[in-house]
């Protein structure tokens, strides 16, 4: 399936996000100079810009000229981005970066970056001003990967909610009728524990429902769940086909938690850490062993950024994989005589001057193109209906994608012998 044209994947746009947050985090000011703002969804921009022309007076106060002006800068600059929007922040809110940054020296550059709509929506307005950007918060959104349903319960209480990369949202409770299992005097030891028997299927029906309507409505975008409790009773809640099926093909496996109020759903995460990290790897591991099977027995394996590029530019390929560690930049150099040649340099480094590889001339540095190898790959994958993979480094044949295949491979539409 490919991506609707002009709306990039949740991963290319995490990936452009973990760009520029790498290049932030390269940047310092020389003094206090650097300002990050992160802008909730429901914050006014009237009310970030009467905050930003507030800093802006205050900023004169600073004693330094030198860093009085650059704040002051950085200030003006990110009101005059906050112009091109209207009342509202974009959906999940944005992040603002702007200031003089050095350059070596006593050099400064100012750089100014507006973040808009990042993985997770900003959850509270923060002002920062340091030789830094604050680029944390962000890096902790990337991080999160996924959505989990959790449930905990006993034959007295449960709890559900969600797991939203490593956050837990505690959504709902239900408590039970189910009578101890002391009988009163009177009730007969059998007519007794009958109706023990139906409180609690009773119950487990009331916990399958809470969880049916929390899950059920999410249930494509639902990585798993996990359900935890004392023995026997999340053994019976599962083994008895409580859940609506489409839910019970998702546990992902149940977990011994001694509290099932909503302490018990962060107990849960804890004690299905496992479970959960093999989930959030679980595609990229699928990709990474069809990859390798066709790469040994069959034709559909293409690797290495040339064989890939032809590949890709054929229409020949069904899904691109490159590795979320893969930091190259595409340089093409275009020699007098006509030929064009292609080599991958790492994102830092200066590019090198280059021998043409049919006529031998020389082409030098500046007069070199380059672009980012992932944004180059993955145009020419948006325009040939390939989709893209972005592969996690956090399992073998993930780090083998980087290492041995250079970070770029795919799997092939059909053999093209390239
Ligand atoms: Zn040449």
């Amino acid at each position: 399936m490919s991506e609707q044209e002009g709306e990039p994947s949740e991963d290319r746009k995490k990936y452009e996000f973990q760009k520029v947050i790498e290049d932030l985090k390269e940047y310092s000011g020389s003094g206090t100079q650097l300002v990050t703002i992160y802008v909730p969804p429901d914050k006014r921009i009237s009310d970030v810009v009467a905050h930003v022309t507030q800093e802006h007076s205050e900023a004169s106060n600073i004693k330094s000229k030198q860093t009085r002006t650059n704040v002051q800068d950085a200030l003006t600059s990110i009101k005059d981005r906050l112009k091109y929007y209207g009342g509202e922040p974009p959906e999940r809110g944005m992040v603002l970066f702007s200031g003089a940054v050095d350059t070596g020296g006593g050099r400064t550059d100012m750089v100014t970056e507006v973040l808009e709509n990042p993985p997770q929506s900003v959850e509270s307005f923060r002002y920062h001003c340091d030789s830094e950007f604050l680029t944390e918060p962000l890096e902790h959104m990337l991080e999160d990967k996924g959505l989990y349903g959790l449930i905990v319960l006993d034959r007295r209480e449960a709890n559900v909610g969600w797991l939203r990369g490593k956050r837990v949202e505690p959504v709902k409770s239900a408590t039970s009728l189910v009578p101890g299992k002391q009988r009163k005097g009177g009730q007969s030891a059998q007519r007794f524990a009958r109706l023990r028997l139906e409180a609690i299927d009773n119950f487990y029906q009331e916990v399958a429902e809470m969880a049916d309507d929390l899950f059920v409505p999410e249930r494509h975008n639902l990585d798993g769940i996990l359900v935890g409790g004392p023995s026997p009773t999340k053994d019976e809640f599962l083994d008895g086909d409580y859940l609506h099926h489409e839910l019970q093909d998702k546990v992902l496996g149940k977990f011994d938690v001694s509290y099932t109020d909503e302490s018990g759903l962060y107990d849960l995460v804890d004690a299905g850490e496992e479970a959960l990290a093999d989930a959030a790897l679980m595609e990229d591991k699928n990709e990474m062993e069809t990859f390798f099977e066709e790469l040994h027995g069959g034709e559909l394996a293409t690797y290495g950024f040339d064989q890939t590029r032809k590949n890709l530019n054929m229409g020949a390929v069904d899904r691109l994989l490159i590795s979320e560690d893969l930091r190259e930049d595409v340089v093409v150099y275009e020699c007098p005589n006509g030929h064009t040649d292609r080599e991958l340099v790492d994102r830092r480094a200066d590019t090198p001057d280059h021998e043409c590889s049919t006529c031998g001339e020389t082409v030098e540095a500046d007069e070199a193109d380059r672009e980012d190898a992932i944004e180059h790959l993955t145009r020419l994958a948006d325009q040939r209906g390939t989709e893209t993979k972005f592969i996690s480094t956090d399992f073998e044949k993930g780090e083998q994608l980087l290492n041995a295949f250079g970070g770029i491979a795919g799997i092939l539409r059909y053999s093209t012998g390239v």
